[in-house]
């Protein structure tokens, strides 16, 4: 028997976050009451209200489009897409068929050490369906609810080509093209919200075929994790069917999470059965080319570029650059510390450990962590400098964190200042010594660990201020002295 090789092209759903519908002005504020953010447009209703684009969902479109690498349409069209359903309340989804915002890009992920380009067939404005609250579960449902707060929410649809070859590549896409959306800030892509949602497609075939075989469509897959074990379970469902000498139903398959299991939903419709038209109510759109330049203008460095920088420029070791630009507010905070205090290994690990240990300890976000960047930078320069303790360092971080103030003022609010006199020190350690002769007994006798229990001591009487290395340097000088 031949190998066979599986075969996955994703169609993944992202909605922006606008403020406004895609073709009419109610809001998108998640968890709102049911059925409180809609208007005429957004439910279909008669008497002449008509669909009007909004310019920063068709601007977040050609946003992603560009850092999808994507070709940008010289003009776009909007088309409907019929069908029934009781989310729909319109009986057609405005989409784009014929002209969508872009195509023909492309991502690029790692895979066994090595590049793989993953393409994108296109991306497409779209709106999103409302919702429907199945009272008692999907299947034995008496009644369900509906609210179409979500309907006419703008979505981007990005579809690749059939490029993917495992489960592991397909997460890795969405986890590559999830920190890439969220670089440009047009989404909060968080799957168990709903703002990213991944269908995947699936087939098997004799390795190294040039044909397709019968595809099933995965859907309700809310997590990366689901996504992952779905088209784990359904190459292997596949596969056994083939073995067997049966063939794979072309047909749409619910992920079931509890279960683990696909199960079946409904026969496969072609799009043809969607009978797409232009919709008349909105007309082409020449899309003008210097804002196209602009919008290029506005994206930022994005997480690939990153990556390679850390690791070439700051010298830092890949795990940390790949943990770093996994957010793009940690990726900025490590830059913005470094344009004040370059030494990124101890930065990253400063990130790495105290910043994020407080992050996850107050469950906060980086934007609303209130330290400066330059703040942490001129922290870590007092400890270098020998002003104040690597220990010294924490307790004043803690304090940053909580206020927001600068390292100085707490140092000098709190009177923190490291003590590195040799003449003040020098005292504090001869009283330690006159107090402590069983300890001096036991270093001069040979127990060389006793002198940990006098510096301590030092410290104690210091609150912590005495200079650590200075304060064992000045013991050992007096204890042999007097010896
Ligand atoms: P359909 O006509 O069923 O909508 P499309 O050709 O439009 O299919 O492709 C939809 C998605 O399915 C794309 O992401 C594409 O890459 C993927 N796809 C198409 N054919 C296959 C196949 N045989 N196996 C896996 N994925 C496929
Ligand atoms: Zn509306
Ligand atoms: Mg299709």
């Amino acid at each position: 028997m031949t190998q066979l090789e599986s075969v996955i092209g994703l169609e993944v759903h992202v909605e922006l976050h606008t403020k406004t519908k895609l073709f009419c002005r109610c809001r998108t504020d998640f968890g709102a009451e049911p059925n409180t953010q809609v208007c005429p447009v957004c439910l279909g209703l008669p008497g002449g209200a008509l669909p009007v684009l909004n310019q920063k969902a068709l601007a977040y479109a050609i946003k992603a489009s560009l850092a999808l690498n994507c070709r940008i349409a010289k003009e776009i069209t909007f088309d409907r897409k019929n069908y029934f359903y009781a989310d729909l309340p319109k009986g057609y989804q405005i989409s784009q068929f014929f002209q969508p915002v872009g195509t023909k890009g492309y991502v690029e992920i790692e895979v066994d050490g090595k590049v793989k380009k993953i393409a994108i067939r296109q991306l497409h404005l779209e709106e999103d369906t409302g919702k429907l609250i199945h009272l008692g579960g999907i299947l034995s449902s008496p009644y369900s609810r509906v609210d179409f707060n979500r309907a006419g929410v703008p979505l981007i649809e990005i579809v690749t080509e059939p490029d993917i070859r495992s489960a592991e590549e397909a997460r890795l896409f969405l986890q590559k093209l999830r920190d890439i959306l969220r670089y440009i800030d047009i989404s909060d892509c968080k799957m168990q919200e709903g703002s990213l949602r991944c269908d995947a497609n699936v087939s098997v075939r004799p390795a190294g075929s040039d044909s397709l075989g019968n595809k099933t469509e995965l859907k309700n897959m809310n997590s990366f994790r689901s996504v992952y074990q779905g088209i784990e379970y359904e190459i292997n469902r596949q596969r056994e069917l083939v073995m067997r000498g049966e063939s794979v139903l072309p047909e749409t398959r619910h992920w079931d999470e509890e279960n683990e299991v696909t199960r079946a939903m409904r026969g496969k419709l072609a799009s043809a059965d969607y009978r797409c038209f232009p919709d008349p109510n909105i007309p082409p759109l020449k899309v003008d080319s210097s804002w196209v330049e602009q919008l290029a203008d506005s994206i930022p460095e994005l997480p690939d570029a990153r990556l390679k920088r850390f690791v070439e420029d700051y010298g830092l070791p890949l795990r940390d650059a790949q943990l770093l630009t996994g957010s793009r507010e940690l990726a900025e905070f490590l830059d913005a510390t470094l344009a004040h205090y370059r030494q990124p290994k101890a930065v990253s690990n400063w990130i790495q450990g105290e910043l994020l240990r407080l992050l996850n300890l107050e469950n906060m976000g980086i934007t609303s962590c209130k330290v400066k960047p330059q703040d942490l930078g001129r922290l870590l320069e007092m400890v270098d400098k020998g002003v104040i303790s690597g220990k010294m360092a924490k307790d004043i971080w803690e304090e940053m964190f909580a206020s927001g103030k600068g390292p100085e003022t707490i140092v000098k609010e709190k009177g923190l200042v490291q003590i590195s006199d040799e003449n003040i020190l020098g005292q504090i350690v001869a009283e330690v010594i006159q107090e402590n002769p069983n300890s001096v007994k036991d270093y001069l006798g040979g127990k060389k660990k006793a002198i940990g229990f006098l510096v301590g001591q030092v410290m104690k009487k210091t609150k912590g201020q005495a200079n650590p290395q200075l304060v064992n340097k000045l013991l050992r000088e007096k204890l042999t002295e007097g010896s």
